[in-house]
């Protein structure tokens, strides 16, 4: 029961990357915590999938991990990325720096290793999981959750406090709370969709490519991208749109696949043995963002992570996303009080933060596939080098603020918008930094830029 003196009782749907991490801030600071996943214990039989997927983790995603203790061990096995390693068409190269220097970069993480760690974080915290445990259904009124086990389609029944809904994009607590009260459901595809390969290890077991970065072949319409894994091999991301020339409409096979890398990603091709395997094995992921206007139904359900705000991955904040909502969500569950007040609160506080980064991560997709090796862009970009040196107080690239602080999304969002104003006005009709008056620039950055928050 949620009464005063009684310890605290929570379960939580999906034990996923936000689900454990939940479970792990939670069950530290002394609550009772039930997790149930769908899936079996991925400890016992290794990761489900078997394929390497990675996710770049940036300062938000840390920030989460610190607190829950977990950021030592999964930074053990990260790879730094400095940048952008853009790879033209003609097989040119060039490094765009995301930061100053080594203390601003990403991190690639292997999602089935940092699973792993969170997993057995929550456990050795006090949290109870559960596997083979797939919610199907959920009576609000009674408090009882229903439980399919996909091994015998065995049914399970118990009773909770409330529900935390962590099982993500396709989350079966969002189906159940949305038959009872209107969330206001919106889901709108991207018309893209994606799909990965692999890169191995070069003939002497190290990396055969640069290591450090993330790669990107931008080809205007659609796009490759690869990130590192510590067993030196690359993840390799095809995103295409799903109709029109190419896309995966016209794209059916292996065959047609190496043609397509053959003629648009002719360096990446030779790096990618099992390209034909790749391609027709993997299946097509769909891109969607979804928006919800309420996350939770009074004290009894409340939904996070891609649960309530599934985004496209092309700003790689998904994750890092999730695991600031885990924080926030502990951070007023803790303060004690009214369940259904905290419930409310995080909603209040996260749903503006999810609707900015959404809004970034698709503005995102345009600028990777479109804009890096763009003049215009170059241009910008070089003011916007600039202008963070000369005002670092007032003028820090957006990039930045999403990724290496921890600003709410919103604020990063607003000011991003008036800074991108700023950079088209300043250069237009320039073609080089060398013509700007640098007195006027600095002004006019004055007049219209406030100082940044403190946590900048
Ligand atoms: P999930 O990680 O999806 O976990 C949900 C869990 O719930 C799973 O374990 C699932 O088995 C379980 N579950 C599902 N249904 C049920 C049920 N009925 N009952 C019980 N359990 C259930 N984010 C980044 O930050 N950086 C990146 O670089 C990045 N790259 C991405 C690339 C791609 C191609 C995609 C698709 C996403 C990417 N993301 C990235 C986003 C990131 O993967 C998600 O935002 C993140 O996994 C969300 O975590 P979650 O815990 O909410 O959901």
């Amino acid at each position: 029961n949620t009464s005063a003196n009684a310890t605290p009782h929570i379960t939580l749907i999906g034990a996923g990357l936000a689900g454990a991490l939940l479970a792990t801030l939670l069950a530290r600071a002394g609550w009772r915590v039930d997790v149930y996943e769908k899936r079996g214990d991925p400890r016992l039989k290794g990761y489900q999938g078997g394929r390497s997927i990675n996710l770049a983790l940036a300062e938000r995603g840390r920030h989460a991990l610190r607190l829950a203790g977990a950021d030592e061990a999964v930074m053990a096995q990260a790879v730094m990325m400095r940048g952008r390693m853009v790879h033209f068409l003609d097989g040119r190269t060039d490094l765009q720096r995301y930061g100053r220097d080594d203390s601003e970069v990403i991190w690639s993480v292997h999602r089935g290793e940092l699973n792993l760690i969170l997993l057995q974080i929550a456990q050795d915290a006090g949290a109870n999981l559960h596997f083979h445990r797939g919610l199907s259904g959920v009576d609000f009124d009674a408090r009882i959750a229903r439980f399919r086990d996909d091994r015998d389609g065995s049914e399970h029944e118990v009773g909770f406090d409330s529900l935390v809904g962590a099982d993500g994009a396709g989350s079966a607590l969002r189906a159940a709370m949305g038959e009872v009260a209107d969330l206001g459901e919106r889901t709108e595809f991207l018309g893209h969709s994606y799909k990965e390969l692999e890169i191995p290890p070069a003939r002497d077991g190290g990396f055969s490519i640069e290591p450090n970065a993330l790669h990107i072949w931008p080809r205007g319409r659609y796009m490759c991208i690869a990130l590192p894994n510590d067993e030196r091999t690359f993840t390799v991301t095809l995103f295409l749109p799903n109709q029109g020339d190419p896309s995966f409409e016209t794209i059916r096979d292996g065959a047609d696949a190496r043609a397509l890398f053959q003629r648009d990603f002719a360096d990446a091709l030779p790096l990618i043995p099992e390209l034909e395997r790749d391609f027709e094995r993997n299946p097509a992921g769909l891109l969607a963002t979804l928006y919800l206007e309420r996350w939770h139904l009074d004290d009894r359900a409340v939904l996070l992570g891609d649960a309530a705000h599934a985004m496209v991955p092309f700003h790689g904040q998904g994750m890092n996303c999730a695991f600031e909502d885990c924080v926030a969500l502990a951070e007023r569950l803790l303060a004690g009080g009214d369940r259904g007040d905290a419930f409310a609160a995080f909603q209040r506080q996260r749903l503006p933060s999810a609707r900015a980064i959404q809004a970034m991560a698709l503005e995102n997709y345009l600028e990777m596939r479109d804009r890096v090796d763009d003049d215009d862009y170059l241009l910008q970009r070089a003011l916007e080098r600039e202008l963070a040196q000369r005002h670092p107080e007032r003028f820090m690239p957006r990039y930045a603020m999403v990724t290496f602080h921890r600003m709410p999304y919103e604020v990063a969002f607003d000011r991003g918008q008036r800074q991108r104003e700023l950079l088209v006005e300043l250069t237009r009709g320039h073609d080089s930094l060398d013509s700007l008056d640098w007195d006027a620039v600095d002004a006019t950055v004055r007049a219209r830029l406030d100082p940044l928050p403190a946590d900048a």
